[in-house]
């Protein structure tokens, strides 16, 4: 245990480190950017742990795996983000727990959680999660819509009761055009947040970069990372 909780801090320190250095190089104000550690295959005590260390946001991609974690912190005021492609059916469990769905990327989804979450009496957060190796109309191997679909999915949470909506997420594509180019990936998503903003100029959350490529995310403008591996270690199966 001990072992594990300096292993946490260790790797902790380096990610905000590098997270530092990236704004200072950027000329951005470190306070700007979020740390999200993506807990997701790792047990309820490395969140307690991480919460004692002074993280605040934690991300999950599986709700059978989430709702149990979050349910064993939740005396914690930690806030949780749900980032995994979302079945229409698991939109009540996740509203249970989760303050932020970064992964709306279809207008029934975005029906689902609204039900929920009037349902549950509370508001969640919503990031439309965008593609960018999908085609027109599409949505992504890895979730998410086709840039030209941001714009129908933005109004329709804009107007749904119990969401709000606070900007966009992308995972850096594998495939396509941004393939191995993350810099310009993530500088798409900017222009694609900064035209969702000329519309809904509160929608100012984005999510980009992960331990491989956060560096690439805050230079292009993230608000916010989501970073698993180089805290958490390697995790022992794809999640
Ligand atoms: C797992 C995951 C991350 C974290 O990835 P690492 O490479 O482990 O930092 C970030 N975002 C999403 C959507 C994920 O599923």
């Amino acid at each position: 245990m001990a072992d594990r909780r300096a292993e946490l801090s260790r790797n902790l320190a380096d990610v905000r480190e590098r997270i530092a250095t990236a704004c200072a190089a950027a000329g951005r104000d470190a306070a700007d950017v979020t740390l999200i550690v993506v807990t997701k295959t790792y047990p309820a005590d490395d969140v307690r742990t991480l919460y004692e260390l002074g993280v605040r946001h934690v991300a999950e991609n599986r709700d059978q795996d989430a709702a149990p974690k979050a349910a064993a912190c939740a005396d914690l005021s930690l806030n949780w983000h749900f980032v995994g492609q979302l079945q229409t059916n698991k939109a009540r469990s996740v509203l249970g727990y989760a303050d932020e769905i970064q992964s709306v990327d279809r207008v029934r989804l975005v029906s689902a959680l609204s039900a929920a979450a009037v349902r549950a009496g509370r508001t969640a957060g919503c990031l439309i999660q965008v593609a960018l190796d999908a085609e027109s109309g599409e949505r992504g191997t890895r979730g998410g819509v086709a840039p030209d679909g941001v714009e129908e999915l933005a109004t329709a949470v804009a107007g749904a009761e119990g969401l709000r909506l606070d900007g966009v997420m992308t995972v850096a594509p594998l495939a396509g055009p941004f393939a191995g180019r993350q810099r310009a990936a993530f500088e798409r998503l900017m222009e694609i947040s900064s035209r969702l903003r000329a519309d809904h100029p509160a929608a100012t959350m984005v999510s980009a970069g992960m331990s491989s490529d956060l560096e690439e995310a805050v230079a292009a403008g993230a608000t916010h990372v989501r970073v698993g591996t180089a805290v958490l270690g390697v995790r022992p199966r794809l999640g």
